[in-house]
């Protein structure tokens, strides 16, 4: 199965508090973008389209060197829907991935691969749920406890038939701003299917993130 994988990094990473994108901050010495090819890559994916901000592009390529960047939109939504559209025309299928997880192990890609192979047109990794997770109202108190039995944490690489990706995006209204691609594909319906994630793809926000995934790195 032909895989391309799409590489959202056109985000700015204010939480990071940065003096440049987040995908550009480096982890041992490489910006986390390269990291999260290289994982996609050494999963099995063919292919790789990176959403970059516009006017770092430069910076972009020479941190990437031959892979193919386009310019990101102002959302998240908006720079994959770029990047979708400059997929090859090979891929029968498309892994969405954050340039934020630097340290998904390829086993994961692996797992969201053969779920597609399998027959599912979505697929996502997921975790449990550890701590006790209640709702909270605008006064800040408990409003109700949500079960953390039924509830899981989303990660990425996300895993799609590229029809499926392509018909969803088309229909999905310009301005729509949604923060993964399951929610993308389930606004026209279709059923997606969880595999297991891993701890270690966890998503790169705040300074404490870079921290323990340098750590990770060193072990
Ligand atoms: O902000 P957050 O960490 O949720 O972003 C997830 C991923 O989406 C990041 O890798 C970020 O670079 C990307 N992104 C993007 N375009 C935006 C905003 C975020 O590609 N406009």
């Amino acid at each position: 199965m032909h895989a391309a994988g799409i590489v959202a990094a056109a985000g700015s990473g204010l939480r990071l508090g940065a003096d440049r994108p987040k995908a550009l901050v480096e982890l041992a010495g490489r910006p986390l973008v390269a990291w999260a090819v290289d994982s996609l890559l050494a999963g099995g994916v063919h292919e790789v389209v990176v959403a970059v901000p516009a006017e770092h592009r430069d910076e972009f390529a020479a941190a990437l060197p031959g892979v193919t960047l386009v310019d990101g939109g102002a959302t998240r939504t908006a720079s994959v829907r770029a990047a979708l559209g400059t997929v090859g025309p090979c891929a029968v299928a498309v892994l969405v991935h954050d340039a934020a997880r630097p340290l998904t192990p390829p086993d994961v890609v692996r797992r969201v691969l053969g779920g597609l192979e399998a027959g599912a047109r979505a697929v996502v990794p997921v975790l449990p749920v550890v701590d006790t997770t209640v709702a909270v109202g605008p006064d800040g108190r408990i409003t109700g406890a949500i079960p953390r039995e039924a509830i899981r944490r989303v990660q990425t690489p996300q895993g799609f038939d590229r029809r499926i990706l392509d018909e969803a995006y088309r229909r999905l209204p310009a301005s729509a701003e949604l923060t993964d691609d399951a929610a993308v594909v389930h606004t026209i319906g279709v059923p997606v299917q969880t595999v297991e994630g891993d701890e270690r793809g966890a998503k790169v926000t705040v300074a404490h993130d870079l921290a323990l995934a340098e750590s990770q790195v060193r072990r």
